[in-house]
């Protein structure tokens, strides 16, 4: 990419769903290289002559005769060089897995908010990096129909919520690592393991009931009735 030559990458950070590589290098501009994996994208470090994914569509030489290559098959994907990160970057609230989403934190921005639960957990500025799978694992965790309005959970039920979301975030990290780790240098594109099902009717693993599939703000959304009410 043109302007990044012979920059050296300072460091790889997450902010939400963006990936952050700062770029420092002699007689160049600080920058800053953002990528965003859209639905099923992938980025990793390979060695050159490591076969190339046919998904891949960019590729960054490094010097050690490794490549940093972006995958995107569905094409949501997007990358960006700028010198202020915040030209990119939407508001986002802490991050959940570092302690700054508190459940004091996550009552105040769904106060009065009457929208449906799940439509706000997708909100970046809400809960930065939540994702829709993750949301319904989250809510189905905490024991919250996701169509219910924000402005009525009860605050015991926010405080549930807040930990159903570190707890869920934490679990499908580890079971993802777990799956790049066994299946490396060609990792899983996305997970798939969660403890609520995905199909209609299916069995809910608490209480053996039949799940409900509906759609919330277009959004495919899974929960079980009686452990969700
Ligand atoms: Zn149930």
């Amino acid at each position: 990419m043109l302007g990044i030559q012979g920059a050296e990458v300072q460091g790889v950070h997450r902010r939400g769903k963006y990936i952050l590589l700062p770029l420092l290098g002699q007689g160049l501009e600080a920058q800053t290289l953002i990528l965003h994996l859209g639905m099923s994208g992938g980025m990793s470090v390979q060695p050159r002559t490591q076969p190339t994914h046919p998904l891949v569509r960019h590729t960054f030489s490094l010097n050690d005769g490794r490549e940093l290559r972006f995958e995107d098959g569905r094409k949501f994907g997007k990358i960006w060089l700028v010198s202020d990160p915040g030209e990119v970057l939407p508001p986002l609230s802490p991050e959940p897995l570092e302690g700054g989403l508190t459940p004091q934190l996550l009552a105040q921005s769904l106060e009065g908010r009457k929208a449906p639960i799940k439509a706000l957990l997708l909100e970046q500025s809400i809960v930065a990096g939540m994702g829709n799978l993750y949301a319904d694992e989250s809510l189905f965790l905490a024991g919250i129909n996701p169509t219910r309005s924000a402005a009525g959970l009860s605050g015991e039920e926010i405080d549930r919520l807040q930990q159903s979301i570190v707890n869920a975030l934490t679990a499908s990290i580890e079971k993802y690592e777990n799956a790049r780790d066994e299946s490396w240098p060609d990792p899983p594109r996305a997970l798939t393991g969660w403890s609520h099902p995905r199909t209609e009717g299916a069995p809910c693993p608490r209480c053996n009931g039949p799940f409900t599939g509906t759609r919330v703000r277009a959004r495919g959304t899974y929960y079980c009735p009686s452990c969700q009410p």
